[in-house]
């Protein structure tokens, strides 16, 4: 006899585990299957690790600063297996307090991957049966992987974590926010890097900016190569060769990083059994309840088709539990203004339209501002380093559309300003507002 629930969840990750909880909360009997660790991508192998590279880069960056100053320290290497521990150390707390909170809320957790058997059954690896007449599908993504001679010389990012010292001479093959992030932090750190690029980096981000970003790297000295079309990776001697069937053959790197985009984790699922649809990459369709095509499943996260960001597989989660077990019946994600940072060096922010996007959508009604400026610490160092920022506005009215910055600070200064687009953003409300100064965030109202 299988055991049955209200709710079944598929996958401990981001958007999994803020569901479970959030359907407890409001009193429904869960079963969470998650066979790897609990936190899935984000806590384990993505936003979590990635952030704590990133400040140390940051950290090493300010270093720099530090001697422009006047500071006597001689800026030293990070020691990476002191700073892998305390990294290891902050993720098995998260693990530890999710275990924790699932065993005080009373969620039944299996260590296994599930599959459904038919719509409103599952199996877990071991054979055993649940049942439920709901059952969310959170099981996110891995990294894609191609059949290119020697792509297994070559790492993808989830083993960047398990690196045991910092590579000297690396390759990063992608343009998109892994590729670039690795990039900024590793260089910062003090790795040679070379960023291979099919077009251009970042499409997602507004064109202005990316060529700023791009110009602030390859200043930095990060070694961008540009159209290529990578055919695989060999080796010389001890290192590796990346094989370009445009630029031919470059190297020799240490270690190699593909960074080349994801794919969702639907494959393993029997979601045949149960009838779901998948789209042509294979990502779970969902409408914007989350509902799949099968009544009584559901999908949220990187499995589906919306932005791979944690914030927005929890916020689906929470919604979906809201509507299922809480008594709000209209509860749903709004997916537009999704803000959104790459951890770039420097951080690239955006939230709402670029404005090639606000030109396509809104012609000649399209408005823009723009500042152009160092901001003080650098400045003070005698460092040019150009913040820029832009705003996106549409309509005799200035309603703004669209915010983008790049510049140290833009991945804490844009949240607030998200709200405000929110809440219908005005140009004359930016006006409005009296600048915090000294502040990078403060050219935000003041431009004219
Ligand atoms: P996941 O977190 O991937 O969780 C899915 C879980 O399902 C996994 O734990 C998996 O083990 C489990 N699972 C798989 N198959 C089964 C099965 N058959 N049965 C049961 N369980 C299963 N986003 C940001 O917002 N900010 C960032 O800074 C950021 N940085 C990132 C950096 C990197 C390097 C990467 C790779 C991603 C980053 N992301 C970032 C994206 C973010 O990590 C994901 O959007 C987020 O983790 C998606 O959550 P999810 O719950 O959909 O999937
Ligand atoms: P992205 O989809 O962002 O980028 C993939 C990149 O790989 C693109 O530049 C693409 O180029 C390039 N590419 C694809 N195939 C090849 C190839 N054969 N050779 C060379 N380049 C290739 O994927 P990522 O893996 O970087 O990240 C996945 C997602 O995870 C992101 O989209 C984001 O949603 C999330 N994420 C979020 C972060 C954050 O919020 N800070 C950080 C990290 C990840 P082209 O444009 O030409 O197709």
């Amino acid at each position: 006899m299988a055991e049955t629930f209200d709710l079944i969840v598929l996958g401990g990750g981001s958007g999994g585990l803020a569901t479970a909880f959030r359907a407890a909360h409001h009193g429904a009997r869960v079963a969470l299957l998650e066979p790897g660790a609990l936190g899935g991508t984000c806590v384990n192998v993505g936003c979590v690790p990635k952030k704590a590279l990133w400040y140390a880069g940051q950290l090493a960056l300010g270093q720099q600063l530090a001697l422009d100053y006047g500071f006597a320290s001689t800026p030293g290497p990070l020691d990476w297996e002191h700073f892998r521990q305390l990294r290891q150390h902050y993720i098995d707390g998260i693990r530890g307090r999710y275990a924790a909170r699932l065993a005080d809320v009373g969620i039944e957790l299996y260590t296994e991957t599930g599959r459904f058997v038919s719509a409103d059954t599952v199996a877990t690896a071991c054979g055993e049966e649940l049942r439920s007449g709901r059952i969310v599908i959170a099981t996110g993504g891995r990294p894609r992987r191609l059949e290119l001679p020697g792509f297994e010389l070559g790492m993808v990012s989830d083993d960047m974590f398990s690196l045991r010292s910092l590579p000297r001479r690396m390759a990063v093959i992608g343009g998109g926010y892994i590729a670039v992030e690795f990039a900024g932090l590793l260089h910062a750190l003090g790795c040679e890097v070379t960023l291979h690029v099919r077009h251009r980096m970042l499409t997602d981000f507004d064109e202005e900016l990316v060529d700023g970003l791009d110009r602030r790297m390859v200043d930095a000295g990060v070694r961008l190569m540009r159209q290529v079309e990578v055919t695989g990776l060999h080796r010389e001697g001890d290192a590796i060769m990346v094989d370009d069937a445009v630029n031919g053959s470059n190297g020799p790197y240490d270690a190699v990083l593909w960074a080349i985009g994801r794919e969702p984790n639907s494959d393993r699922l029997d979601l045949d059994a149960a009838g779901v649809n998948r789209d042509q990459n294979g990502r779970i369709v969902t409408d914007a309840w989350q509902n799949t095509n099968i009544d009584g499943i559901f999908a949220v996260g990187d499995v589906t088709e919306r932005p791979e960001l944690t914030p927005v597989a929890v916020a689906a989660g929470r919604r979906l539990a809201d509507r299922l077990f809480g008594g709000l019946p209209d509860s749903r994600l709004d997916y537009d203004n999704i803000p959104s940072v790459v951890f770039a060096e420097p951080p690239i922010a955006r939230v709402g339209l670029t404005e090639a996007q606000a030109r396509q959508f809104h012609g000649d009604q399209v408005r823009i501002y723009r500042a152009a400026f160092t901001p003080l610490p650098w400045a003070v160092g005698g460092r040019k380093q150009q913040s820029l920022m832009k705003i996106v506005c549409e309509g005799a009215d200035e309603r703004v559309v669209g915010i983008h910055v790049l510049g140290s600070g833009a991945d804490e200064m844009l949240q607030g300003f998200a709200v405000a687009m929110k809440m219908g953003l005005r140009k004359r409300d930016l006006d409005a507002t009296v600048a915090i100064h000294p502040s990078s965030a403060e050219e935000l109202v003041l431009m004219s």
